[in-house]
């Protein structure tokens, strides 16, 4: 402990130098937090792309996952600053804005506890409707978000919005609802189906893409090649899949049934098969269409970018960087679209 001078929570990080000029130590309860720790500035830009953090924490305690005791409840970035700063970022020539958190579809519902009189629900889509008004600015796309979000009211005026990208990326982590009720996840495959079904209503073009976790405790071989069958028919363009692996001081890491490594491995793989060829067939399906796509960077000969539904897309002959090109789609790859 004799090389260690201070010891700082992860709220505490935007007070630091007060801190060390106090030479103290702080580590607050994160339970207890109840601000939204503002930075002020943009959480990170890519290189056509900023990525905004609009709030922290998440009260939904999904029995595998440790970040609502390490990040602790919701709390929600006031919409005055985060238009601001993305006024600011567009002005610098930022075009496309990705929306993050911990879990966004709870954005504001620490606003709404606060003002338990006022009867003004400020929640996501009043902060998109209000981005969407921000000249320069030509994308927002969403972070990962809870399914639940997306009821018929939230469709009916996210689809105004011009400048929303039809990509969305749902986290569906088990199509097996026995599994998903040992995950704590608060929906049914069938509510998810529905989910599906409601954003392919609106959005014809839309690109779906989800986590799933493979080998939780418990998972048996029927229950697994229920989330494959449930995956096949849902057809997600790409899936990240995660093998179940255990944090301590969660409810799952204390459940009998571990499953074996091998076994994770086996259902990984399956998994990732099945996602390549969505994606390639995907890909295919793009040959001879236009598509509209925001150059990011030239990379070994030729330039690259992405279209506003997330596909990859590469051109050997056009992409200045940062600009919003259309062009025609002449040939498609396991993970990428080939440009004229
Ligand atoms: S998995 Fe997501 S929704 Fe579930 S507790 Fe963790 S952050 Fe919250």
């Amino acid at each position: 402990m004799q090389d260690i001078d201070l010891v700082l929570g992860n709220n505490e990080k935007k007070n630091i130098i007060e801190i060390i000029e106090k030479n103290s130590s702080i580590v607050t309860d994160v339970m207890h937090q109840k601000e939204f720790i503002d930075f002020g500035d943009v959480t990170y830009t890519e290189k056509t792309r900023a990525v905004i953090k609009i709030q922290d924490g998440c009260d939904r305690f999904c029995s595998y996952c440790i970040i609502p005791y390490a990040r602790g409840r919701v709390r929600s970035r006031k919409p005055e600053s985060i238009i601001s700063e993305i006024q600011k970022i567009a002005k610098e020539g930022y075009k496309e804005v990705v929306i993050t958190g911990i879990h966004i579809a709870s954005y504001g519902k620490d606003f709404n506890l606060a003002n338990s009189n006022n009867s003004t629900n400020y929640a996501l889509i009043d902060l998109l409707e209000e981005i969407d008004k921000i000249p320069g600015i030509e994308r927002i796309r969403l972070g990962s978000i809870e399914p639940l979000l997306i009821t018929e009211e939230f469709m009916q005026r996210l689809i105004k919005l011009p400048k929303i990208c039809h990509h969305f990326h749902l986290s569906l982590q088990s199509g097996c609802d026995a599994t998903l009720q040992r995950m704590n996840r608060r929906y049914t495959t069938e509510q998810f189906e529905e989910i599906v079904n409601r954003i392919r209503n609106y959005y014809k073009d839309v690109i779906l893409t989800t986590d799933i976790i493979v080998g939780f405790p418990q998972e048996t071989d029927e229950e697994f090649n229920k989330t494959y069958k449930f995956l096949e028919k849902i057809n997600f363009y790409k899936m990240h899949v995660f093998k179940y692996s255990r944090r301590n001081g969660t409810k799952a890491a204390t459940m009998e049934g571990q499953i074996e490594e091998k076994v994770k491995e086996q259902r990984s793989k399956k998994l990732i098969n099945l996602s390549d060829q969505n994606e390639k067939r995907y890909n295919q399906s793009y040959i001879g269409k236009e598509v509209e796509v925001l150059f990011e960077e030239e990379k070994n000969g030729h330039y690259q970018g992405h279209t506003q539904n997330y596909l990859l897309a590469i051109s050997k002959t056009h992409g200045e960087k940062n600009q919003i090109i259309k062009l025609k789609c002449i040939g498609a790859e396991e993970h990428f679209i080939i440009l004229e």
